[in-house]
């Protein structure tokens, strides 16, 4: 068994899960509001003891402990370099966390994490080089290779988000950079764009939306969308073209089996993978034009547990190898 913790700024979600990667019970709850790392250590401590206890399983029937965070960090260390929506610099959650649980700890970007879920049990199953997207309020990415996560230097492969796809005319992004992807694709971005289209006084549904909530959000944008409205749906083939720039790009540095897109943004379905499969075609190399290579993530909110899982059972194996040849 192992014991995922998927930490966000807003929730934690935490499970416990089998070794075939079934998930035997799980439990979310609101991260604490200060973000202070001893905190939330100890929320991790209450979580895992509640869960074990739900379950009725005993400490030694989990192998290890497995943290998903927003941020840079360095896995082999167990170290979070940087986590902005967290606060956190320099942080030994390894180190911090084997101190107070039994348990060997690994430590993963969430978006990575969610990738490896998806390759377990989800829609990248059989596949073993991948490329994951998380259309959120930001745009999160994971790289697979030969089924391992890869990381990179400080941590910053897969920062698909951060891939600049306009430059010259875009808009500033909180990595500091312009036009990155995130500010073209992500759910802040529709809601920008949507908000723009409603002080420039375009002919759209969202209007009244926000003369209502007085501001909006994505969801309202790819509903709106999904309804027929003009406006909506050209900010959604914006995003998804886009979206289907940057994938062709990247595509011809990796070039996986699958790419797999997930996230709140996902939901709005075909109208926003049709265009987004359009552009990919468009920009892709001929020998590869017309295939079926991008999927829906099915594992949702889950992915990042499911992931860690497998993070855990990689990491234990890796450790067994290297502790025989000692
Ligand atoms: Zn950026």
């Amino acid at each position: 068994m192992y014991l995922s913790f998927d930490l966000g700024g807003t929730n934690i979600k935490a499970g416990i899960i089998d070794k075939m990667g079934n998930i035997i019970i799980k439990q979310s709850l609101p991260t604490a509001e200060n973000k202070d790392v001893d905190e939330i250590l100890q929320q991790f401590i209450e979580i895992s003891k509640t869960l074990l206890a739900k379950a009725k399983l005993n400490q030694q029937e989990i192998q290890g402990v497995g943290v998903g965070l927003p941020g840079f960090i360095e896995a082999d260390k167990g170290l979070v370099i940087k986590a902005p929506n967290l606060g956190w610099e320099n942080i030994h959650i390894k180190q911090n966390l084997e101190g107070l649980l039994p348990y060997p700890v690994f430590l993963s970007n969430d978006a990575n994490a969610a990738a490896l879920g998806e390759m377990w049990k989800g829609a990248g199953q059989g596949c073993k080089d991948l490329l994951c997207l998380t259309l959120g309020t930001g745009v999160g990415g994971g790289v697979i290779i030969g089924g391992q996560i890869y990381n990179g230097r400080y941590g910053l492969a897969g920062e698909i988000g951060h891939f600049q796809v306009n430059p010259h005319e875009g808009r500033k992004c909180n990595c500091a950079k312009i036009g990155c992807l995130e500010t073209e694709s992500s759910a802040s971005a529709l809601i920008f764009y949507g908000e723009c289209a409603v002080k420039k006084g375009e002919k759209t549904v969202l209007a009244e939306i926000m003369k209502k909530k007085k501001k909006l959000t994505g969801r309202d944008v790819t509903e709106t969308a999904l309804h027929g409205d003009k406006v909506a749906l050209e900010i959604i083939t914006n995003a998804a073209y886009y979206l289907g720039f940057a994938l062709a790009n990247i595509y011809t540095v990796v070039a996986p089996q699958k790419i797999i897109i997930g996230g709140g943004l996902a939901g709005a379905g075909d109208i926003l993978f049709k265009p987004i499969i359009k552009w990919f075609n468009n920009f892709s190399f001929e020998n590869i034009k017309g295939e079926e290579i991008i999927f829906p993530a099915k594992l949702g909110n889950d992915a990042g547990i499911v992931g860690l899982a497998k993070l855990i059972e990689q990491g234990v194996k890796n450790h067994a190898k290297n502790s025989c040849l000692d």
